[in-house]
């Protein structure tokens, strides 16, 4: 189907990011996927595309402007290499450098950015902690004014990327309970009192490292407080719009491949006397994932649209990230029963899909928070 919104730059940006997974990542997957990690160079030849450089100046190595639409477009080509791991260790960045980009004072912009952007550097975002994810106004970890430090104390967990970041945007409670006492630091991975940990053995995204941080008396310098202090509640919140799209739109990736290895398999797989695809029952399953796709890309396109118009859908973005991934759970479920035993094999780009849908549903806001923050948006 035609897209109303497509122009040649955003062709052309789309060709070249599915051009770098089909030639870079996808003949890798298995691989890196069975070592649990890929080499550095990766980030950078990623980096390079400008994956992440939208709405930063050019001065701090990003591209000079913002298109939601290439946003979603370079996240729906990798998520179509099926391999997630691998998307999840080179976007860690991605969902922090936004907040890096419009609180951090200048001297770490000008510094750490362009490193982070061209890929010689990993970025991570801290928010989730061990006492928990979805209730983020609660979180435990402490940051107090020492002088002209921040002295920090606690523990963030599921991080990703987190092994080999060298910096990170981490939330920490500056003031009073709740919402109105979080404030966000700039911290680097060999300040004093910083430590971490792998967390191995995951169900998915094998390919990238993923850590529990830890703080322990951890001294940052107290012009690293990005944005006012008891203030970084609402930029985290507004954060997470961009990190929803992305998934979203990863997701569509994911659910197109799911459909195109779908279609190629029952074309020249055989049962009963005819090819697969000749069954009605499995026509209908098609059918169904086809047209769940094409709500996936139609959603994304009106967030988008919104977006370059300079509005914030939060709703929309809310309900489209539980759409899609239930959307996602179906195409990715279908696939393998098409496959049937051959999709229960390591190495079958299904399998991996399948298995990797499930962090779609929990990871940026569950499937339950996302439906209610979508529900609290409608003013009930
Ligand atoms: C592979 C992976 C990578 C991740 N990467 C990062 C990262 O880079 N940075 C980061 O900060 N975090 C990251 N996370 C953490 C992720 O954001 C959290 O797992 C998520 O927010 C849920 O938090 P939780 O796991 O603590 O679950 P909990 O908050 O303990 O919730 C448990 C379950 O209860 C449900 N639930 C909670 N409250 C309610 C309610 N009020 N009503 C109904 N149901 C509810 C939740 O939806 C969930 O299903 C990652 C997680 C994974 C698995």
């Amino acid at each position: 189907m035609k897209n109303p919104f497509d122009t040649d730059e955003r062709r052309a940006f789309r060709e070249t990011v599915a051009r770098f997974v089909k030639q870079e990542i996808e003949p890798n997957a298995d691989a890196w996927d069975e070592a649990g990690s890929f080499p550095w160079e990766v980030h950078e030849q990623a980096c390079a595309l400008g994956l992440f450089g939208f709405g930063i100046d050019e001065q701090y190595g990003g591209l000079g402007f913002e298109d939601a639409f290439m946003r979603a477009a370079s996240a729906e080509e990798l998520g179509r290499g099926g391999i997630g791991g691998v998307i999840a260790a080179i976007g860690s960045r991605g969902i922090m450098v936004g907040l890096v980009n419009s609180l951090a004072n200048e001297a770490i912009k000008r510094r750490a950015l362009p490193e982070i952007l061209s890929g010689v550097k990993g970025g991570a975002l801290g928010i989730t902690e061990p006492s928990g994810g979805s209730d983020v106004a609660s979180m435990q970890t402490r940051a107090r004014r020492d002088g002209d430090e921040y002295v920090l104390n606690g523990s963030k967990t599921f991080i990703t990327g987190g092994m080999n970041a060298s910096y990170f945007a981490i939330a920490a409670r500056t003031g009073e309970e709740g919402g109105t006492g979080i404030s966000l630091f700039f911290v680097e991975a060999g300040m004093p009192g910083f430590s971490r940990t792998a967390i191995e053995r995951k169900m998915g995204w094998w390919a990238s490292d993923t850590a529990t941080l830890y703080f322990d008396e951890c001294r940052v310098p107290a012009a690293n407080l990005m944005g006012e202090e008891n203030r970084g509640f609402l930029s985290v919140l507004n954060n997470f719009n961009f990190e929803r799209l992305f998934m979203c739109a990863q997701m569509l990736g994911m659910a197109r491949r799911c459909l195109d290895e779908s279609i190629a398999y029952a074309q020249q797989r055989k049962t009963f006397g005819k090819p697969l695809i000749k069954h009605q029952v499995i026509r209908h399953k098609l059918a169904e994932m086809s047209s769940r796709i094409d709500a996936m890309d139609a959603l994304i396109n009106q967030i988008c649209w919104n977006i370059n118009e300079g509005e914030a859908p939060v709703a929309e973005i809310s309900k489209a990230k539980f759409f899609c991934s239930t959307a996602l759970e179906y195409c990715a479920n279908e696939a393998m029963q098409i496959f049937g035993g051959a999709g229960y094999l390591r190495g079958n780009p299904v399998e991996r899909i399948y298995r990797e849908t499930k962090v779609m549903t929990i990871g940026g806001g569950s499937a339950e928070i996302m439906r209610d923050l979508a529900v609290r948006q409608m003013g009930l």
